[in-house]
């Protein structure tokens, strides 16, 4: 019996070595993002205080409820780890109690359209971070999809506007946290605090329900989304996946994704145009939604959160009232 179960609990060499090999992974993307976001707060003149708080309290979130239940100081080295919570105590604070709005990426994204504005030279600054931050390749061949790899990169990212003013453009990431349990809590978080209303409405109806409602943007919508193609460092143009076409009847879905409702990047991107864009709020077309419905689908992924949250070893420990407050 001993013996039966010692055998059912030893992993196989290749499981042990790719779960190390994720965990260092996690905390290197973490460790080289961090660095990176101090380095640009001290060139702005602290005038990116927000994001970096936001970026720390996402990476130890992420943290957190990974596998290996990584804390900020398995993430940062003791030292620098005591300097970071000097300037930053907030997010030290808050990682276990609080959810994130958005992936460590996203607000990557922020940053870099902040310093470097217009699409094409974000998408160019981009690829040279990436190269230099050396964050892992997420596949182990590019051909094996079912090996992925942690990275904290979003391999798509998604730019919008309205061609009527194509001076604002509106950036999104896809969900960079690569196991199932982290982009369900991303995606219901966003739901209920992040995204515009119409936005979480569309997801919600296609994850809770069999059938769906879909969004129609007034045709003024330009929306393009972007792969890394990491042999020559580029991004390169990508077609919408078969859920962004049910959700937002973008054309041409033609790529089959297995991913949930709502981790693709232009999810984020078109949630930014409604929350800013008021002539694109006016002229959207969303088949039967009503008060009463959007409060029912949030109650229930409201609790799909509660249950997951309260699934995860490193949160267990709190009861329903404390889990982390959305
Ligand atoms: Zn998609």
């Amino acid at each position: 019996m001993m013996t039966a179960n010692r055998v059912r609990r030893k992993m196989p060499p290749g499981m042990v070595n790719t779960r190390e090999f994720n965990k260092e992974n996690f905390k290197s993307c973490g460790l080289q993002l961090i660095f990176h976001v101090m380095k640009e707060f001290k060139k702005e003149q602290n005038k990116l205080r927000t994001h970096v708080n936001e970026i720390l309290h996402s990476i130890f979130f992420l943290g957190i409820i990974h596998k290996d239940s990584l804390t900020p100081e398995d993430i940062i080295p003791e030292k620098i780890a005591e300097i970071t919570r000097q300037e930053f105590p907030e997010p030290f604070k808050k990682y276990k109690s609080h959810l994130p709005k958005r992936t460590p990426f996203s607000i990557l994204l922020d940053i870099m359209q902040l310093t470097y504005g217009t699409k094409d030279k974000v998408l160019k600054e981009l690829c040279i971070l990436m190269e230099k931050l050396k964050f892992p390749y997420p596949l182990d061949k590019p051909a094996n999809k079912n090996q992925r790899y942690y990275t904290l990169e979003s391999t798509v990212i998604c730019v919008c506007s309205n061609s009527q003013r194509t001076s604002d453009e509106y950036f999104g990431a896809s969900l960079g946290c690569r196991t199932r349990g982290a982009k369900s809590i991303m995606i219901y978080s966003s739901c209920i605090n992040t995204w515009h209303e119409h936005v979480s409405y569309a997801v919600m109806s296609f994850e809770h329900q069999p059938e769906g409602d879909s969004l129609q943007f007034h045709e003024s919508l330009r929306c393009q989304a972007y792969f890394r193609d990491w042999k020559d460092n580029t991004y390169k143009e990508r077609q919408p996946c078969m859920n962004c076409k049910r959700l937002f009847s973008l054309s041409a879905g033609t790529e089959q994704e297995h991913y949930p409702y709502g981790n693709c990047a232009e999810t984020e991107c078109l949630s930014k145009l409604l929350l800013n864009d008021q002539f694109m709020r006016e002229n959207i077309k969303i088949s039967h939604f009503t008060p009463d419905k959007i409060k029912m689908l949030k109650d229930c992924t409201r609790e799909r959160l509660r249950k997951l949250l309260a699934s995860i070893p490193s949160l267990s420990n709190m009861n329903n009232d404390d889990l982390p407050c959305f």
